[in-house]
């Protein structure tokens, strides 16, 4: 194999991560660079006494300054892309997703071994976001594979995410390849059809990471007054309604997330009489709902990430508490809250902490019933723990 012409040499005893394959080498751990790699291309990660231990993408502008493809001696080119791209899509043949929806992510970044790479699957058509250096480096190679291994009409490039800036990266969307994808295309989650805007909705269009959990909802919340909170396209709500909700009410900010709500419950036969949809922003929603008196008996949070870097978080757990203790405060008796954070950086054990003390400041009993995570096509690899980050709660008010 052809070694990299450059390389990163490591601090002495900065090799515990590298050891334990941890995808990430942050710029603290770096003693020196041999060469001058450009922005993705491959370098070789050197122990301080200049043994090879990995190969991966520098990324001159980021903390992370090397995402390491491979800790094994192969080279990265086509070869390895194409393994571990069909890797990722067999780990889902594996998990059987397909039987349950048609939308589902075929690659899941650093968690399937190819870092800053995400590819969703909507129906016939791909979505790529290439978030890093290296995958930016590699991005028609790895576009030309994934043509060559899923059947798709069309790969549309949704690269404009915030990480990307991080990286030093401009956003980029638009057709890769074959057709132009639809408005809104029709897809399937078990039971229930939803509309999705590839080429303008959130992420790659829809949270597909939520799925088990919308289903899961669907399950206790027959004969309830539902409410939704940061609907955004109405996903629990039409599950909601598919389990027989006696109402449903969404609330969001996007107008345009709640006509296409509608549209949904429409597109399932659902009775669009039970289903209201508010404008507004939940935090002034809710205390509105607290003055009034206006209960509910099954809650939905679902709030956009509050915590992006480590400085957020302690504003991000009063977000969280608040929300929390406003839908406390409007369930009744036997109500239900599904509570979730999809900040990877507010571990689990703190965000059931600042559900605890929410509900303790309302003055109510509660039971965890279930705790939720995202969905099985998000894997997390046991080297890469940052890959969790969707974490919820279904709970119980007992008195
Ligand atoms: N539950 C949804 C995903 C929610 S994403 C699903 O399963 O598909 C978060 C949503 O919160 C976005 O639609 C965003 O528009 C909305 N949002 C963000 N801040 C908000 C606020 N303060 N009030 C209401 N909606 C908000």
């Amino acid at each position: 194999m052809k070694n990299p012409a450059c390389a990163v040499v490591l601090k002495q005893g900065r090799e515990a991560s590298v050891a334990r394959r941890h995808p990430w080498l942050f710029s603290g751990a770096i003693q020196r660079v041999n060469g001058s790699p450009c922005m993705g291309e491959t370098v070789s990660v050197m122990a301080s006494d200049g043994n090879v231990l990995a190969f991966g993408a520098y990324s001159p502008h980021s903390q992370i300054r090397v995402r390491i493809w491979t800790f094994e001696m192969k080279e990265i080119g086509p070869a390895f892309l194409r393994s571990r791209l069909e890797c990722a899509i067999e780990a889902r043949n594996n998990i059987r997703v397909a039987s349950r929806t048609d939308s589902y992510r075929l690659v899941n970044a650093e968690s399937d071994g190819l870092p800053g790479l995400i590819v969703d699957k909507y129906g016939a058509f791909v979505v790529c976001q290439f978030l890093s250096a290296g995958a930016e480096y590699w991005r028609n190679e790895i576009a030309a594979q994934i043509n060559g291994l899923v059947w798709n009409r069309g790969i549309y490039e949704r690269s404009d995410t915030d990480s990307r800036t991080k990286e030093g990266l401009d956003s980029r969307v638009g057709v890769i390849s074959g057709e132009e994808p639809p408005e809104f295309l029709e897809t399937l989650e078990g039971e229930c059809r939803f509309l999705v805007d590839i080429r303008r909705g959130h992420k790659t269009g829809y949270y597909l990471d939520q799925r088990e959990n919308r289903l899961a909802v669907s399950r206790y919340v027959w004969g309830r007054e539902v409410l939704n909170c940061f609907s955004y396209t109405g996903g629990f709500g039409v599950w909601a309604l598919k389990g027989e909700a006696k109402t449903v009410t969404n609330i969001d900010t996007s107008k345009e997330a709640l006509e296409l709500a509608s549209r949904n419950v429409a597109l399932n036969h659902l009775d669009t009489a039970r289903l209201a949809n508010i404008e507004g922003d939940v935090f002034k929603v809710l205390r509105a709902y607290r003055d009034t008196g206006r209960g509910f008996d099954a809650i939905i949070l679902d709030p956009p990430k509050f915590a992006g870097t480590r400085a957020d978080i302690e504003k991000a757990a009063r977000g969280y508490k608040d929300i929390n203790l406003l839908a406390f405060k409007l369930l009744r008796q036997d109500g239900l809250l599904f509570t979730f954070s999809c900040s990877g950086l507010l571990k689990p054990e703190l965000f059931q902490k600042i559900v605890a003390d929410a509900a303790l400041d309302a003055g109510k009993n509660v039971q965890i019933i279930k705790r939720m995570g995202q969905a099985e096509d998000h894997p997390t690899a046991l080297n890469f723990p940052e890959g969790t980050y969707l974490k919820g709660l279904a709970c119980l008010v007992c008195g």
